[in-house]
């Protein structure tokens, strides 16, 4: 299938390769896939591999057989982010030619004790030295930043307070998510997200970005994130453990389940296209509408 930008519906999935997939990546994989689907669009898979010294060798190509084992098939080609660099420097060329980036040497220490960035680096621009690439949100005018989520309703951030001007290049060298995700979702013609609520803050500062960019915006919902009795989300940091490729019908089952769309029990054990056809008839946003975490336990 090729891409057609200007489709009513591209969606995707776009895991970080820092572990296997597990019940909380599969629950966003099944959402974005089923909703997708549901409305006739494309589900685009991108490996966002921007950050190698959190990657774990092999993941990538794990996550994708992982993905096929469940069924969920993409449209088009797996877009690599660790080939997308040029496209990134060239967005922060454009933003410097604009003047709407500058540098920051601000160390860790400093940056913990604010809760957005404060603007020191505009007013004391770093002589030397390694620098990170802050982008300028307004000083005045405009104060809040609001969209309406798919699934959480409206949300607002401060941009002063709580946005602030942030990070586009680290300064260990390496392009910043917020930079990235923006410009790979405008660069594949994404209409629709759907991930977890872990990344509703940042949705402000990439919707600030769309606008910098004069690009449409997709659609974004947030979907709940599965949660360890501890209350963490499931995470390769919280040793949530990767889904076996022999299980995927029970996983399938158990992401239905989490999705709230009760699955009947005679469905339990069915082939992986039996429990996605079922998936395509029953999935409807509003069943998870305004839940924000589920418990990894609550399964009968
Ligand atoms: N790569 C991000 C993650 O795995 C997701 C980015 C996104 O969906 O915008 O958490
Ligand atoms: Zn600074």
């Amino acid at each position: 299938m090729t891409i057609t930008p200007g489709a009513d519906y591209i969606g995707r999935f776009a895991p970080s390769p820092t572990g296997e997939l597990h019940q909380g990546s599969l629950l966003t994989a099944v959402a974005s896939w089923l909703d997708a689907r549901q409305h006739h669009g494309q589900w685009l898979v991108r490996m966002e591999d921007l950050d190698p010294p959190r990657e774990q060798p092999g993941a990538a190509e794990a996550i994708l057989r992982a993905l096929e084992a469940h069924g969920l098939e993409w449209d088009g080609e797996v877009m690599y982010q660790s080939e997308h660099h040029d496209a990134y420097q060239a967005c922060l060329d454009e933003l410097a030619r604009r003047e709407l980036i500058y540098p920051c040497n601000c160390n860790r220490q400093r940056l913990q004790s604010l809760t957005a960035y404060d603007g020191h680096c505009l007013q004391h621009p770093p002589a030397s030295g390694p620098v990170a690439l802050r982008v300028k949100t307004p000083a005045s005018g405009e104060d809040e930043l609001c969209f309406d989520d798919l699934l959480q309703g409206r949300q607002c951030q401060q941009l002063r307070s709580e946005v602030g001007d942030f990070v586009l290049r680290r300064k260990d060298g390496l392009y910043a998510y917020q930079l990235a995700v923006v410009v790979d979702d405008i660069a594949q013609g994404i209409t629709h997200v759907l991930r977890g609520c872990d990344l509703l803050d940042s949705t402000p500062r990439q919707l600030w970005l769309f606008r910098l960019l004069q690009a449409p915006a997709p659609q974004f919902g947030h979907l709940p994130v599965v949660v360890n009795p501890e209350g963490q989300k499931l995470s390769k940091q919280t040793f949530a453990a990767p889904l076996q490729a022999v299980q995927a019908s029970h996983n399938l089952w158990l992401a239905l389940h989490r999705l709230q769309l009760q699955p009947p029990p005679e469905l339990r054990g069915a082939d992986c296209q039996t429990l996605l056809a079922w998936g395509l008839n029953h999935w409807h946003r509003g069943a998870v509408a305004a839940l924000r975490s589920l418990p990894e336990s609550s399964v009968p």
